[in-house]
């Protein structure tokens, strides 16, 4: 080799043998079925693949519109994965179908993990992973966003100021400073929530299944029992997961233990609150304010337009209501930062899955 010292050339030389004699070792793709797909999905998907260079996830996906429900289940068929999201249904019948379609693995692109029968899984020996975190700030950052556009009513305002009405009957709010905010489940979410609800000058009170400990030291919170934190609160913010000993933790009961003038907010799952005890309360001019990123019933409406229809979720159309109830469509996790790593460690599972590494904290399991 021309012009390079010895060590150089005798360098090169062998790079150059071994690239021509490597034996290329058979590349396993992992073909995903992805359901559910939107535009930015797909956009954060094959920008993360294109970024990363091809063939680094070893992996093929197909992206299909439909969501993944009983009667789409079977275009499932000759994949090793599916790829889903919060709205899509995976129980056990779905499960069994996917099991007789080949799939070996559920990706959810999510971090609740409640639409999977897992016991079903784990009997079609298929295995479920999930995006643990992803941004909390995202989601925390929505709930105080929701919370204070409902307080402050600044959905009405909107409208009133688009409509010449510079008015401000009906648009009375309440400071959050010097209140008490209550977290219920102060994981990843509640922690985020608990520092912005700080930062706003409140007192933080912690209610959770698995206390944890190191919060009350650092002084972020205190943790009291449920029925002193729906008591005590002026603002709750739910961030519990769904489980059948959450499903309704905000009941009547619930209700009647909380302030008049309580705000509540939720971006965990809709099933957490009772949502015929709210509107029943809500008629009787309780609370001040309720945000609600996820609610019952959500699942037929959530990332569908029917703009040109008239509303048929009856839960839906009295919640709208309400002057000082504000929705959207669970879309708390909605951001760049979020979804970029979504991306990423969805793929990283799926590689992680082929390859036989360790899954981390993503495997969720039936107990
Ligand atoms: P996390 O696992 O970090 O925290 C959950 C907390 O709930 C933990 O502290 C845990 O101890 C507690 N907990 C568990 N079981 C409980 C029980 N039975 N009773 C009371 N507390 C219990 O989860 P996270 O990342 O903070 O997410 C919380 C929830 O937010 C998720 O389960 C998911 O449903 C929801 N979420 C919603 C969106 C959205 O876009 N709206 C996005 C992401 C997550």
């Amino acid at each position: 080799i021309e012009g390079e010292d010895e060590e150089n050339a005798a360098s090169k030389i062998y790079d150059l043998l071994h690239g021509a004699f490597e034996e290329k070792k058979p590349v396993e793709i992992l073909k995903i079925a992805f359901f559910g797909t939107k535009d930015y999905d797909r956009l954060f998907f094959s920008e993360l693949v294109k970024d990363k260079g091809e063939g680094t996830y070893n992996s093929d996906i197909k992206y299909f519109n439909a969501r993944l429900t009983p009667e789409t289940a079977s275009l499932a068929k000759g994949f090793d994965a599916v790829c889903i999201f919060v709205n899509d249904e995976c129980p056990r019948e779905v499960v069994e179908t996917l099991h007789e379609c080949g799939v070996r693995l559920i990706l959810l692109r999510c971090a609740g993990f409640n639409n999977v029968d897992l016991q079903a899984a784990k009997e079609c020996g298929i295995t479920v992973l999930r995006v643990p975190a992803y941004s909390p700030y995202a989601v925390a950052e929505h709930a105080m966003a929701i919370l204070q556009e409902a307080n402050r009513r600044l959905h009405k305002a909107h409208n009133k100021v688009k409509d010449n009405n510079f008015a401000l009957s009906g648009l009375l709010g309440l400071d959050l400073h010097n209140k008490v905010a209550g977290i219920m489940g102060t994981g990843r979410i509640g922690v985020c929530m608990a520092n912005i609800c700080k930062g706003y000058g409140m007192t933080v009170l912690g209610w959770d299944a698995y206390p944890n400990k190191a919060l009350e030291e650092s002084g972020l919170l205190t943790y009291v029992t449920k029925e002193e934190l729906l008591q005590k609160s002026d603002l709750i913010s739910l961030h519990a997961p769904l489980f059948p000993s959450t499903y309704h933790l905000i009941d009547k009961d619930a209700i009647a233990l909380m302030k008049d003038t309580v705000m509540l907010v939720n971006t965990s799952r809709g099933g957490l609150v009772d949502a015929e005890a709210l509107i029943e309360a809500l008629k009787q001019g309780k609370f001040h304010a309720v945000a609600l990123d996820v609610y019952e019933g959500e699942d037929n409406n959530v990332y569908t337009d029917r703009s040109d229809e008239a509303i048929t979720n009856d839960i839906t159309g009295r919640l709208l209501m309400f002057p000082q109830v504000v929705l959207t469509s669970h879309q708390a996790f909605f951001t760049r930062e979020a979804l970029q790593a979504i991306a990423v460690v969805t793929m990283e599972n799926a590689r992680n899955f082929n390859e036989g590494n360790d899954y981390g904290n993503a495997e969720v399991a039936a107990k």
